[in-house]
């Protein structure tokens, strides 16, 4: 189908509008609801970011204009009777004016306790990672860290990967937790280098630890 096709099959309310529902495409939590007229789904299919109409503003509305906080589209889904939009995004920032991850932060009982709020699946972030780093090994954009790194080649990857182990157990014998949580994001980034200069699938690590589950544990 087209685009224009599919605009064509839109079932507009008498105000020219349709409910966009938008959901995270990894954690597939609600983020929020806003509506779309004609041009903003069209600037939407454009430039793959949600563009909506403001009823409140009466204007068309990019999200994260002013925010930064824009949302990516993975997908843009169609109901049956064509008069309710989905749209799959990765979000670069909280959904909310408030700056909650999901403007359904509330239940019947007012604001949800700290724990059952809904929140991003970082887990899902790093199968995201992973493919940034396939694009920059495949593309080498200029002025790229990754790049730099896929340049240099192994040696240089495996020194990387000793300086950041070395901090992080640096960190640990601190007891610093804000500086063993940021080395072991660098570390854990940098063996993520490794594993794709190795074109080992991150998915066969994950598989690997899965199997160690399930066997009796041994200590050494
Ligand atoms: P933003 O599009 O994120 O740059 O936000 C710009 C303005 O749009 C905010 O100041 C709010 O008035 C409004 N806004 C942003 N996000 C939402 C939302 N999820 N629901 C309703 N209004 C929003
Ligand atoms: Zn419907
Ligand atoms: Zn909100």
């Amino acid at each position: 189908m087209t685009q224009s096709a599919f605009i064509d099959q839109i079932k507009w309310n008498g105000d020219g509008l349709v409910p966009a529902i938008v959901q995270d495409a990894a954690s597939k939590e609600v983020l929020m609801l806003a509506y779309m007229n004609r041009e903003s789904l069209q600037k939407s299919l454009d430039s793959g970011e949600t563009w909506f109409w403001s009823r409140s503003r009466g204007e068309l509305w990019h999200k994260g204009a002013t925010s930064g906080h824009t949302q990516a589209i993975e997908s843009l889904r169609y109901d049956c009777d064509a008069d309710t939009l989905l749209v799959l995004v990765r979000p670069s920032g909280p959904a909310c004016h408030t700056g909650a991850y999901t403007c359904f932060y509330r239940d019947a009982d007012g604001e949800l306790p700290a724990e059952s709020r809904p929140k991003p699946d970082r887990f899902a972030a790093l199968s995201g990672l992973e493919t940034t780093i396939a694009q920059r090994e495949a593309e080498r954009p200029e002025g790229s860290y990754t790049t730099y790194l896929f340049d240099k080649g192994l040696d240089k990857i495996l020194k990387k990967i000793g300086e950041e182990s070395a901090e992080v157990i640096i960190g640990g014998k601190n007891g610093d937790k804000q500086e063993i949580r940021s080395e072991a994001a660098d570390l854990i980034f940098h063996l993520m280098v490794l594993l794709r200069q190795q074109e080992i699938p991150l998915d066969d690590v994950l598989e690997e630890l899965e199997f160690r589950h399930r066997k009796p544990v041994k200590k050494n």
